[in-house]
């Protein structure tokens, strides 16, 4: 190390050691392919119910999405081939901004070509190297990122913890905005954020809140307009962000609020600018899906009723199970990295494809299997994956 021949030979050992020390942690992770069927996938020739997936409603293979993103091929071709600023700005970006508007009950939103670039964007325009910002401790990695890229000073609060948010916002005695950003819904964990709180919290201290409401769009509150319209607060929350890549079953992210924010965004937000537009045959599927997520009330009673029978079969069974009702996904603690690994392969070997989720998308000694049942899962797919949890004693 002292002595280095070249740089390209300690990059090389760096690299080796890494991968060397995460797959002797056990927490090495492995793309692995699947074929996707519906709401089961096909894996080295056999068939398992999917829990693994972030495609709430079943919408991601939905033959009303797959028609309506054809027409929008034939009619636009693939790509927008240009940024939305120069020649990349189609009518049906347009149409969707303007749906999402008002499924979000805000004036005016922004499509991005991904939930990440969003968080990325929103939060490098919004907060200057002067200002503050205060995360929830259990937020998105996207949200880390934007906020480490606006150069503000940046805080983390207790989960969920609107007490410990206004200690830190009394205590903040600089004059820059104060910007407080949570997710709606925590797809680790299964909860949802105290918003009616934290709003209070925000009003008193003259905080800009931003929700991301990656995991909620679509499947919580009233037609799954999202956490805000759960708790009936849609026009208290000045930025909600949300993602066309989960419950709406295909790709991009965007932001929703007043006019004002969105002008001002397209002004000032760089993966908006500098990136090409959403491809159209994207923007077709997600105003597709919009429109099907907000009329089939059986998917969201679907999912509840799935997510409630699995968490009350599996304490039954023994197992420490984590997350609210209205949440889409629920999380079966574990602890350590391999034991966690270890079940997700007794799963699997059942017929259930369920993940272990390790640090550091968890912390230390948290590891967990996070199930996420599907609209589209039958009663028998999920009873099978009851069966395929073993009894756990201790
Ligand atoms: C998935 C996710 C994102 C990123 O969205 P993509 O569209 O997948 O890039 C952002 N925030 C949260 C909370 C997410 O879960």
């Amino acid at each position: 190390m002292l002595h280095p021949k070249n740089a390209k030979t300690v990059m090389r050992a760096h690299w080796s050691q890494t991968l060397d020390r995460l797959a002797a942690r056990y927490l090495k992770r492995e793309l692995r392919l699947v074929e996707r069927r519906g709401s089961v996938i096909v894996r080295d020739g056999r068939t398992l119910v999917n829990l693994a997936s972030n495609d709430y409603l079943g919408l991601a293979s939905d033959q009303r999405l797959i028609a309506a993103a054809s027409a929008a091929l034939e009619r636009y071709g693939i790509g927008a081939g240009a940024s939305r600023l120069l020649a990349g700005n189609f009518s049906i970006h347009e149409e969707l901004e303007a749906a999402l508007a008002e499924f979000k009950r805000a004036e005016a939103a922004l499509v991005f070509s991904s939930g990440y670039a969003t968080n990325v964007g929103i939060l490098m325009a919004l907060a200057t190297p002067r200002d503050h910002l205060y995360l929830d401790e259990l937020v998105h990695a996207s949200i880390h990122d934007g906020a480490r890229l606006s150069g503000a000073r940046v805080e983390r609060f207790r989960h969920a913890d609107a007490n410990d948010l206004e200690r830190r916002l009394r205590e903040n005695a600089s004059r820059g905005a104060r910007i407080v950003v949570t997710d709606g819904v925590f797809s680790m964990d299964g909860d949802l954020a105290p918003l009616p709180d934290l709003i209070a919290v925000c009003e008193r201290h003259d905080a800009l809140l931003v929700v991301d409401d990656a995991h909620g769009t679509g499947v919580v509150g009233p037609a799954g307009r999202g956490t805000a319209a759960h708790f009936g607060v849609e026009d208290r929350v000045p930025v909600q962000m949300g993602t066309l890549s989960k419950a709406l079953g295909g790709q991009g992210g965007f932001v929703a609020g007043s006019r004002q924010l969105i002008q001002f965004l397209i002004q000032r937000a760089r993966s908006f600018i500098y990136s090409t537009g959403i491809a159209p045959v994207l923007a077709a599927a997600a105003l597709e899906a919009l429109r099907i997520a907000e009329r089939e009330e059986w998917r969201r009673e679907t999912i509840k009723r799935h997510r409630e029978r699995l968490a009350s079969a599996l304490a039954a069974k023994g197992y420490e199970v984590r997350g609210e009702l209205e949440a889409p996904m629920l999380l079966v603690m574990i602890g350590e990295a391999e034991e966690a690994l270890e079940l997700a392969r007794a799963l699997e070997t059942a017929g259930a494809y369920a993940p272990a989720i390790r640090p550091p998308t968890v912390p230390h000694g948290t590891s967990r299997i996070r199930l996420a049942p599907i609209a589209t899962h039958t009663a028998e797919q999920i009873e099978a994956v009851i069966a395929a949890f073993p009894e756990k004693t201790r």
